[in-house]
């Protein structure tokens, strides 16, 4: 070879070692050619997906296991707007389970337009939702195939720690903004398989969301999947089956409604507001909010049932017995059931060293919340770890001395929950009861079990306590259950 082709092959080489992109950025290049190509990415501005599908019912299901609940979704329409950072689900959702609320259909609006995450309510009206809510949805922008890479793309995003798992190669992308969020592609056709992203659940601490992809078909010069699927870890909470999608085509007004963008950012839960009213020696109702509590006082300790929904109501109403009786230590919770919304102070009430006392079959799910790390949000439990104490009930356990008495009956059956516990005070006739009984509600689908479970037990009952309305008595179960009256 003369020296001038020498010189020429090693120019060639030199080009070429330079232009060989980086192996995360031939990860995104892949996933843009195999989309359609760069500059037809870049240049989509907003994409609207329609379509049906199901929401699952994570952490409200029968059992703590269970993936039967799910409302069918009709009516769906997922818009965005990339440049501007707008998302806009419509969707009417219908439980396919007896619901609280009945189970007609329910139309729902979830937008988010920058930092301002908003919710429209059926009667038009828009209320803004949690700072934390709203970054979950601006994260969400990102689950597509599409904004995702086009994301990528820009000059701005970060791109590190190519690897492999399996057939998917994968690389994580810092957008422009700060949220990083991981692009899985598959190994074969280099389409996106999947995009997973990182953010922080009340009961669960750390969670992973991801969302995967699959029957893509040609849109607009772009391969687009015709369904996604999203899971918090495990769970599926959003399954799409898309029946058209549009890219640059009209989006409607994606602008945060007027009272959504000019209301307060809501950086954390509301503070607690803890009411104490008495309702027997030695029993508390400690309400104020959507979620109760009720103290109860024995010979030499405080037991409180439900530290519910986060760390902020269980820590006050943890405080609130403490303040009320000060000389005896709180020693137990008793959770009424594994629901998300009544267990959410859970993490709390063992970070102050309770005994949590729960039916059987929501120890599995205590055991693990109790375990899991916190550090995207850190909580009480993350900044003050302790062991889980728990005494499980099967069908009956009776807490007494000689002061107090309080029978723990599992709800047998229920359809709202099988690890109901109702706390029946025998010498006071008192029942206590989440969900199952909600005075004043529009219909009460749960109610004629707890009949069956009163009636079983033979309970004569002078006044409900719940843990949500307020304290009635027994006159009006009769109005709800007129069969199973056994007083
Ligand atoms: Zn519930
Ligand atoms: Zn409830």
């Amino acid at each position: 070879m003369k020296p001038t082709a020498w010189l020429a092959l090693l120019a060639a080489a030199t080009v070429s070692a330079c232009a060989q992109p980086s192996p995360e950025q031939q990860i995104i290049n892949d996933a843009a050619a195999a989309l359609g190509g760069r500059d037809r990415i870049v240049a989509a501005k907003t994409l609207v997906i329609e379509g049906e599908g199901m929401n699952g019912n994570l952490g409200q299901d029968v059992t703590p296991e269970a993936t039967s609940q799910a409302f069918n979704l009709t009516g769906y329409r997922r818009a965005i707007d990339v440049p501007a950072g707008r998302q806009r689900i419509e969707q009417t959702r219908t439980p396919n389970f007896p619901y609280f609320q009945g189970q007609q259909p329910q139309k729902q609006v979830l937008g988010v337009d920058g930092n301002v995450g908003y919710n429209v309510a059926a009667n038009g009206t828009a209320a803004r939702v949690a700072d934390a809510a709203a970054n979950d949805r601006r994260a969400e922008i990102y689950h597509h195939p599409l904004t995702i890479v086009r994301a990528a793309l820009d000059p701005a995003a970060k791109a590190t720690n190519p690897r492999t798992e399996g057939n998917q190669s994968l690389v994580d992308i810092t957008i422009p903004g700060g949220q990083t969020l991981t692009l899985a592609i598959d190994g074969s056709t280099k389409l996106p398989a999947r995009v997973v992203s990182r953010t922080s659940n009340t009961n669960l601490g750390d969670v992973v969301i991801e969302t995967s992809f699959a029957d893509y078909q040609d849109v607009n010069g772009l391969k687009l999947p015709a369904r996604l699927t999203t899971k918090t870890d495990d769970y599926t909470t959003v399954d799409i089956r898309v029946a058209t999608q549009t890219v640059d085509g009209d989006t409607g007004d994606l602008a945060a409604p007027a009272a959504a963008a000019s209301a307060a950012p809501i950086a954390a839960p509301p503070p607690a507001t803890v009411t104490v009213e008495d309702v027997a020696k030695g029993v508390w109702y400690l309400a104020g909010q959507s979620h109760h509590s009720v103290l109860v006082e024995f010979a030499d300790h405080l037991t409180l049932i439900e530290t519910p929904q986060n760390d902020t109501r269980a820590l006050a109403v943890i405080a609130k017995a403490r303040e009320l009786r000060p000389d005896k230590p709180l020693t137990h919770v008793v959770m009424s059931h594994h629901h998300f919304d009544h267990s959410g102070g859970i993490r709390a009430a063992v970070s102050e060293g309770l005994t949590i006392i729960a039916q059987k079959a929501a120890a599995p799910l205590l055991e693990e919340v109790v375990k899991r790390p916190a550090t995207i949000a850190p909580d009480a439990l993350a900044r003050n770890p302790q062991p889980l104490k728990l005494e499980t009930v099967d069908e009956e356990l009776v807490l007494t001395d000689k002061t107090m008495t309080v029978n723990l009956y599992h709800i047998a059956g229920n359809p709202h929950s099988d690890t109901l516990l109702m706390a029946y005070f025998p010498r006071e006739r008192l029942l206590v009861e989440a969900d199952v009984f909600n005075p004043g509600a529009a219909v009460s689908p749960y109610a004629a079990n707890l009949g069956d479970n009163i009636k079983k037990r033979n309970l004569r009952i002078d006044r409900f306590v719940p843990l949500h309305a307020k304290i009635v008595p027994y006159a009006e179960f009769t109005k709800v259950v007129p069969a199973t009256s056994t007083n």
